[in-house]
């Protein structure tokens, strides 16, 4: 079995520099890192709450199975890139994707290449980036559950890359203030509770030609799941269709993180989908979790009983038709459930 995965970059690197939250005045642009959970959600109603003005506010999605020709649909809930168009539509606020061509299935299947290119939406167009220089090497397992994004490389590879190169890649940002706003949350795991409030970015080039001075800011770091209903509650905003069928992340509908409940609801949902995560982990000789199969796990565990076939239905599509903003909002059944997901 080849096994030599790679390191693409020490992610703890950042710079060491207290400082204090951020005059949200001073920026030129102020992006989103918009997952279509719950907590970047709450992370952009909270900076329009703050008073951001809304052409100043950009969301960005990383694709994570690529996008368009690029795509391979594996790991991502079909729904999602839907329901997050339709979510920037409906606040008033452009949406840009980015993604690795290929997708983390493209990733993983890498065999003595170079990492495939990132694609990036802009306002004036998509562009790529990489794919022709580094290091060839093979994968050809999942990624690996833990806290280091070295070893859990779908995060890297999938997310915080294609959003580095989607900054570098643009020169709009040079000479100017970026805010670079994501949702992670103490409450969610240690090792996010360690991440800072507010920090200068690893694009961050403010003392350099370039003077691109881009900062990165948690504003819901501190928050409790509570207050992020609130927020959602409050601007009567419809939660992505995987919160109303049990879950109480969103992540990856197939997450290396999934519970066994989770893997369980994944294959009674979609069991075309968990079979060719089974296959291969027979493939790979390795698994996910570290000492069982997805189809052990699944042995032993029961689907969510929140499966509703209309609901399914809706998460499934890959174009969402549910309004946005909605007069009887609810709290879904995964609210304050289970929450297996990245650390
Ligand atoms: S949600 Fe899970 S599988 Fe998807 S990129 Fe994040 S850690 Fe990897």
């Amino acid at each position: 079995m080849l096994n030599n995965q790679i390191a693409l970059f020490d992610v703890t690197d950042f710079e060491d520099e207290v400082i204090e939250k951020p005059d949200l005045d001073s920026y030129d642009y102020v992006i989103v890192a918009m997952s279509g959970g719950k907590d970047s959600l709450a992370a952009v109603l909270d900076l329009i709450e703050a008073g951001v003005p809304r052409s100043k506010i950009e969301m960005w999605h990383h694709s994570v199975d690529g996008r368009g020709d690029d795509a391979n649909p594996l790991f991502d809930w079909p729904v999602t890139e839907s329901y997050c168009e339709k979510l920037a539509e409906a606040l008033g606020i452009p949406i840009y994707f980015s993604w690795k061509q290929g997708g983390l299935e493209g990733e993983m299947l890498r065999e003595d290449a170079y990492t495939r290119p990132t694609s990036f939406e802009t306002p004036d167009g998509t562009f790529q980036s990489g794919g022709d220089s580094g290091k060839k090497a093979t994968r050809r397992k999942f990624p690996q559950l833990a806290a280091s994004l070295s070893t859990r490389w779908c995060s890297a590879y999938l997310k915080v890359d294609p959003a580095s190169k989607a900054i570098t890649g643009q020169t709009r940002f040079a000479h100017k203030r970026t805010l670079f706003v994501t949702g992670e949350r103490a409450e969610e795991s240690s090792a996010r509770s360690k991440y800072k409030t507010f920090e200068p970015h690893r694009t961050d080039r403010r003392h350099g030609r370039s003077k691109r001075h881009v900062d990165h800011y948690r504003p819901v770091h501190s928050w409790e799941e509570q207050q992020v209903w609130d927020i959602i509650e409050r601007h009567r905003i419809n939660p992505h269709p995987a919160y109303k069928l049990g879950w109480g992340r969103l992540s990856c509908m197939t997450c290396i993180f999934g519970s066994a409940s989770q893997w369980a609801s994944v294959k009674a949902i979609d069991p075309d989908r968990f079979e060719r995560i089974a296959s291969y982990e027979d493939e790979f000789g390795v698994t996910i979790h570290r000492t069982q199969s997805v189809r052990e796990r699944v042995a032993s565990a029961q689907p969510y009983d929140t499966l509703d076939p209309e609901l399914v239905k809706v998460a499934m599509s890959t174009e969402y038709k549910e309004p946005i903003f909605v007069d009887d909002w609810k709290l879904p059944a995964g609210a304050f459930g289970e929450s297996s997901g990245p650390t």
